[in-house]
């Protein structure tokens, strides 16, 4: 009899839910483990606490004799709370934040210590960090990399330690992680964005992107993700045949949350409330334990910082509850997959959501302008827009006929799209008072009504318009965010800019008035995006056909995709807009392509071994079963003997089919993988790990699955996926 299996299942059952202790009123705790405005009031000078906040709104330098000021209070707050220990918090290229905590305590001269934390650790570290991905760069400028304080992202407390979220930085200038080039985008949206918000509002002296994520995952008992290598290792089952239930029944989205997972819930929102992550949804999602937690939207940098604090502090609280969190994109076949929403929108340091409709035609025009250009800029660079979201855990979402198709398009909405018909026939040129009063009346005077009404929402578009923001939702569960907004905020900012450009020129040279030249510009671009809109079914096969027609892209491989990291175009756009040079952008691409070779690599070697060592040797125990039955049978009625044994002779055949199968294509499969890696070059390594080692996996796994059908269930030694699914 399978032991672990078995264990699991009984431990699992066993389970009592987890007590749990909240707040009567979240909004008391809220933030009260962070150096927000509040802290920083009562433990800083004023001239520390300006400081600070002319870093945050304008980004102005500190000045290192205020950091020493700054660091000091930050200290004593940090001690006040608990803390021992201080770490610079970055998130290198793995994927992962990290961490090397430091005390505060201190020896002096005299044997005595004291607890210290000067100007000098606030602002910037050197970690011995030489093991995080580089993609060559700092083995080419013999540089090392250092980490320096982002104060635009608040100081928090964790545990014991005080965190203080930094960049990650070579010694060169480049960048090591993936805040650096985030910070240097979003500076960019904002002065491209404030230039045109100035059309409408003279006020306008500073846009936030905002930034609102989903985040989708699972939840499973610890002691059956334990029991299973394949989750314990790549996060996903490799095998496994479907449960007879799935969810067919739709009995979970939305459904009462099971009890232990609400505990879970609750103690893991007590501790995003004291570190500020301002968690407001959450819900059942349409697989059989896997739901989704959402936020109230933030500006971008700290809505990614959030959402990666936020993965690590899941899972800390599942263990607590006896939990394994599972980000990955597709742990189970058969049921939906996890997808983190990236919700995305623009916001004036006067109040306006750039994207939300208004209450006057002027501020719809607004709306309209950022409405459009996002589109435009979604058409010129949807190669690129895949190409952010790419992973080996995304693959199995983007083309694998599960949500969203690895085209990219956009969704808006039948009464918008009417809307931007009408604007298509603007007059080329000056526009007509009576145009204009027309325009004002019944086109852009009339939606905010429209939107209103509009609930239709398509969930098969990677990039739909919902109201008042677009949704990004082919970003994979387990990104970092930080990717795609990076690139989603440089190409709007590069549209916005060239938008300007275009506007600017036709009021000077064309002697236009500022709304003609508005409404001229607009129309060019709304002809100009046609192909990236589309409002059918994203998932159907007519559309792949389509997009083909429209010269979209349909990169179905992480491989395949990235290559627009490093295009041309898009070292050009870069580099324009000063968001990260090409050595940067090689080397991202060249750390991209080889987690996806490694990832590939590794999900290879464990099936292997699932394979060979715990599918085969239990099928044969079952076999040997089955053959002492045939000669039983043999003993006792002699040459009728096949009469009766003809049934467990066909299974021993079959079976035996099986092994072959599975032997020789995990065989084929070590062979693939020999010849991948002589491979130096890392474009032809993620190639040859897609295109020629991948393919067995569902191989193998088909007779793996036939199998778990065929072998008796008190043998078979993986837990299965009625077991992992809906054992509570
Ligand atoms: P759903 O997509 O599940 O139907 P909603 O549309 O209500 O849910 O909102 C989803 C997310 O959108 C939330 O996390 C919310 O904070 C975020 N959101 C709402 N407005 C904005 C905005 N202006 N900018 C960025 N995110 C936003
Ligand atoms: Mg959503």
């Amino acid at each position: 009899m399978s032991t672990l299996r078995f264990y699991a299942v009984k431990e699992t059952l066993k389970r009592k839910t987890v007590h749990v202790v909240e707040p009567e009123r979240r909004s008391t705790i809220f933030g009260s483990n962070v150096f927000n405005q509040d802290s920083m009031r009562q433990y800083l000078t004023k001239d520390s606490f300006q400081s600070v906040m002319g870093a945050v709104d304008k980004g102005s330098k500190i000045e290192r004799h205020i950091a020493d000021h700054i660091s000091t209070g930050m200290k004593e707050w940090a001690i006040s709370k608990g803390a021992t220990h201080y770490t610079h918090w970055f998130q290198p290229l793995t994927g992962a934040t990290a961490e090397k905590h430091d005390a505060f305590f201190e020896t002096m001269d005299n044997g005595q210590a004291i607890e210290k934390f000067g100007g000098g650790q606030l602002v910037q570290q050197e970690p011995d960090a030489s093991s995080f991905p580089n993609g060559g760069i700092r083995n080419t400028f013999e540089a090392r990399g250092y980490t320096a304080w982002d104060p635009t992202s608040p100081a928090f407390i964790y545990g014991t330690t005080l965190c203080i979220p930094t960049v990650f930085v070579a010694y060169t200038g480049e960048a090591l992680d993936y805040k650096t080039p985030l910070l240097r985008a979003l500076q960019t949206i904002d002065s491209a964005a404030t230039a045109v918000a100035k059309y409408f509002d003279k006020n306008v002296t500073k846009v936030n992107a905002t930034l609102g994520w989903e985040q989708e995952y699972f939840l499973i008992d610890s002691a059956l993700a334990a029991s299973r290598p394949d989750i314990a290792l790549a996060g996903r089952t490799l095998l496994g045949h479907t449960s007879a239930k799935g969810q067919q029944l739709d009995d979970h989205y939305f459904g009462s949350i099971p009890a232990r997972a609400l505990n879970y819930m609750r103690d893991l929102e007590t501790e995003c409330m004291l570190l500020g992550i301002p968690v407001k949804t959450r819900h059942n999602e349409v697989a059989p334990n896997q739901f989704e937690l959402a936020p109230i939207f933030e500006e971008t940098n700290l809505a990614v910082d959030h959402n990666s604090l936020l993965m690590d502090v899941m899972s800390k609280v599942a263990d607590r509850h006896h939990f394994k969190v599972l980000f990955h994109e597709k742990p189970f076949a058969g049921v939906n997959g996890s997808g983190k929403h990236n919700n995305w929108s623009l916001a004036t340091n006067t109040g306006v959501n750039l994207l939300g409709p208004g209450s006057t035609p002027m501020k719809n025009l607004q709306f309209l302008t950022f409405f459009i250009n996002t589109l435009k800029a979604v058409n010129e660079h949807e190669e690129l827009l895949r190409a952010s979201i790419a992973s080996a855990s995304n693959d199995h979402r983007l083309g694998a006929n599960e949500a969203p198709p690895a085209i990219i398009s956009a969704f808006i909405g039948s009464q918008l799209t009417a809307v931007l018909d009408e604007l298509e026939k603007v007059t080329n040129g000056k526009l007509s008072p009576q145009e204009k009063t027309d325009l004002k009346l019944n086109v852009v005077g009339k939606i905010p009504e429209i939107l209103l009404d509009n609930t239709d929402r398509n969930r098969t578009s990677p990039f739909a318009f919902t109201g008042n923001k677009f949704e990004f939702r082919a970003v994979g569960s387990t990104a970092n965010c930080a990717n795609p907004m990076t690139i989603l905020n440089a190409i709007v900012a590069r549209q916005l800019m060239d938008f300007k450009e275009k506007v600017d020129g036709l009021i000077k040279d064309k002697k236009m008035k500022k709304d003609d030249a508005i409404f001229n510009v607009l129309r060019e671009y709304i002809k100009d995006s046609k192909r990236i809109r589309f409002e059918g079914d994203g998932y159907g096969e007519a559309w792949e056909k389509e997009a083909k027609k429209r010269g979209l892209s349909n990169n179905k491989t992480t491989p395949l995709a990235l290559k627009a990291k490093v295009s041309k175009k898009t070292i050009a756009l870069f580099e324009g807009l000063g968001i990260m040079s090409k050595v940067e952008m090689e080397a991202r691409y060249e750390i991209e392509l080889e987690e996806y070779a490694k990832r590939i690599q590794i999900e290879g070697r464990i099936l292997g071994d699932i394979a060979r060592n715990h599918v085969i040797p239990t099928t044969i125990r079952y076999q040997n079963i089955l053959i002492e039955n045939v000669k039983g049978l043999k003993d006792i009625y002699g040459k009728d003997f096949k009469k009766y044994a003809s049934e467990p002779m066909r299974l021993i055949e079959l079976i035996s089919a099986h092994i072959e199968s599975i032997n020789s294509d995990i065989t084929n499969l070590i062979e693939a993988r020999k010849k991948a890696n002589k491979i130096t070059d890392t474009e032809k390594l993620a190639i040859a790990y897609c295109d020629d080692v991948k393919p067995f996996f569902e191989k193998i796994r088909y007779h793996c699955d036939k199998l778990e059908l065929l072998v008796d269930d008190e043998l078979w030694p993986l837990t299965k996926y009625r077991e992992l699914l809906f054992t509570k």
